[in-house]
């Protein structure tokens, strides 16, 4: 897809938002840059963009038909989604259900450990501060949401998870934890933006516990790509891959 230019709204560091004809809309591109600590760690990964839209888009769709807003308008090409124009809320917000990560680093629980119910942890998206962990007390007198707004994020949040757990349990997949970023609409309503993919969730084989993310890279292993088409695979129905002429 060929994308002028002078329509870039946003250049994030896996992706690129332009504005399209309709005001409300844009269209987000998904790069192949794949970053890790901070930006320190950085490559280029052919497909990488390709894969995850296909995940973070059928996942949407999912969670659309569970009632939950989300940008997602449509993937006119893989790699590109039409999506409704958010203003973004700076909150990364965290969920968690197997103990993974920094969570470890920082805090003495055991790896594998689980959260019934699952951790949510929101942090300030914000590279310049490293995007340090917030309390409620932090968002609000930052002025970056309101305890209303806390709420209905907690709630859209617990949400999502039970709905895509679920779905990549049944898939077998685990989903030890995720990060996802809110906006409001014209209209100031809570919708879901960014991205769900393995660059932003861990997946897990049930059976194996095999790593099927971002963590493959951020340890320096192989067979990234291999992992992220691999996900897509179990992800997508052959409805899916018919819809979008995939090959594979
Ligand atoms: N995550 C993310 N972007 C960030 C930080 C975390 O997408 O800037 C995701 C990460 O992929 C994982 C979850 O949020 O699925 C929890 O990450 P964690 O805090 O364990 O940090 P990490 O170990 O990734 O440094």
């Amino acid at each position: 897809m060929n994308l002028d230019k002078e329509n870039l709204l946003y250049r994030g560091k896996a992706k690129d938002v332009y504005q399209t004809n309709h005001p409300q809309q844009v269209m987000v591109k998904f790069r192949d840059d794949i970053t890790a600590g901070d930006g320190a760690k950085k490559e280029v990964m052919g497909m990488k963009g390709y894969y995850n839209s296909l995940i973070s888009a059928k996942l949407f769709m999912l969670l659309e038909d569970a009632g939950i807003k989300t940008q997602y308008i449509d993937l006119p090409e893989p790699g590109f989604m039409l999506s409704h124009k958010l203003d973004m809320i700076p909150l990364e917000v965290i969920t968690r259900n197997i103990a993974a990560g920094s969570l470890l680093r920082r805090f003495p629980f055991q790896e594998g450990q689980t959260f019934n119910p699952p951790i949510i942890q929101m942090d300030f998206k914000n590279d310049e501060y490293h995007d340090p962990m917030l309390n409620d007390d932090i968002i609000h007198a930052l002025g970056i949401a309101s305890n209303q707004d806390l709420e209905i994020i907690r709630k859209i949040t617990m949400k999502i998870n039970q709905v895509i757990k679920d779905f990549l349990e049944s898939r077998g997949l685990l989903f030890p934890d995720f990060k996802i970023e809110f906006g409001r609409d014209y209209m100031g309503n809570i919708v879901l933006g960014d991205e769900i993919s393995p660059d932003t969730c861990r997946f897990w084989d049930q059976k194996t516990r095999d790593i099927m993310d971002k963590d493959l890279f951020r340890k320096g292993e192989s067979g990234v790509i291999e992992a992220y088409q691999k996900v897509t695979n179990i992800i997508l129905d052959e409805k899916d891959k018919k819809r979008w002429n995939l090959d594979f």
